[in-house]
């Protein structure tokens, strides 16, 4: 039988954790043809989150958790999914029921017919205010331009990867993490399921626009270096300009027969140093931005236990 992994990274999430449980156990009774891997992975929730998925995996094996030493974030919650999960496939869900899991079925069966990426796009977004829909409108088009490789539109994180895809992200241990622009870096063959997204089933939002604005650049700048061409492009104008000024005043000391007057020698030399100036900061940044990709030496995330057993962090991944 193949088997499935559920990644729910979860934080604070007490008040939803029985809604979940509830629905996950019916989902999987009505996939009998499928083993089920539940993989949570506890963000250091300071409630009573890691004690309800404990009592879980008392009542059922199926339940499975990573435990982290502290919260590391969302994304890097994510991370560790991929690094434990052991199915064939796996399926990226929220826990508070915004990713409804009577979907799974519909994932799956297009998972069956051979695509590797199997993403839910909403049709609308219920429970959020106007200013979150804009942003986040705005946030896509403009990292839709920036980067070269294509962004699926209104899709969060609910999705299906199946095993190759999931080898490839283990592969991926940067830290700016961008899983949204990773699964599109990736390839591979990917295939939409609509869905209506609701609100969530308890408990609060544990983003805030401060985070939110922290992923935001997280997204571009782990994307791509072009913030940093700016000095470049800068210095390519001001050059031009002194070019010109140059032949300006060439041409004109030749016609009328005078030097250079000390106001035009001193535009010229501020041309010529800022465009120098600017065009060294300009390659100082294309550096930085290649170290800034090479120095990701640190762990992603420290494990506190897996499924009862304590980590000792040593180096595996
Ligand atoms: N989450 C997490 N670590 C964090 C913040 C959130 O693991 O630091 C989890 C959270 O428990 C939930 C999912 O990420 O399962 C999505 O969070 P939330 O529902 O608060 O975000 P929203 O749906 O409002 O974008
Ligand atoms: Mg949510």
């Amino acid at each position: 039988m193949k088997k499935i992994s559920i990644i729910i990274p979860t934080y604070n999430e007490e008040e939803s954790l029985p809604f979940l449980y509830e629905k996950l156990n019916e989902i999987m009774a009505k996939m009998t043809n499928y083993d089920f891997e539940i993989l949570f992975v506890n963000d250091g929730s300071k409630d009573r989150t890691i004690e309800l998925i404990k009592s879980f995996r008392e009542k059922d094996e199926r339940y499975n958790y990573v435990d982290f030493a502290r919260n590391f974030g969302q994304e890097v919650a994510m991370a560790a999914g991929i690094d434990y999960a052991t199915g064939d496939c796996a399926i990226f869900m929220d826990a508070d029921l915004q990713d409804p899991p009577d979907l799974i079925p519909e994932m799956v069966k297009h998972w069956e017919e051979g695509y590797d990426d199997v993403y839910a796009r909403r049709r609308k977004r219920d429970g959020e205010s106007f200013l979150k829909r804009f942003t986040s409108k705005m946030y896509y088009k403009v990292l839709q331009k920036i980067t070269r490789v294509e962004i699926q539109k209104d899709t969060g994180n609910y999705r299906l990867i199946d095993r190759r895809c999931i080898n490839a992200l283990k592969q991926m241990r940067e830290s700016e993490r961008c899983l949204k622009s990773m699964f599109s870096w990736i390839g591979y063959k990917k295939k939409e399921v609509l869905f209506d997204r609701p609100p969530r089933v308890a408990g609060k939002t544990k983003w805030n626009y401060l985070k939110l604005i922290d992923l935001a650049i997280d997204g571009i700048t782990s994307f791509t270096t072009s913030p940093l061409k700016i000095a470049t492009y800068l210095a390519i104008p001001t050059f031009i300009v002194l070019g010109m000024y140059v032949i300006y005043i060439i041409a004109k000391c030749i016609v009328t027969h005078t030097f250079v007057q000390a106001f035009q020698a001193i535009i010229l030399l501020i041309l010529f140093f800022s465009g120098i100036q600017i065009l060294l900061l300009g390659i100082v940044g294309e550096y930085l931005g290649r170290i800034f990709k090479e120095t990701k030496n640190r762990p992603l995330y420290l494990v506190n236990e897996y499924n009862g057993i304590k980590e000792m962090n040593s180096v595996k991944n």
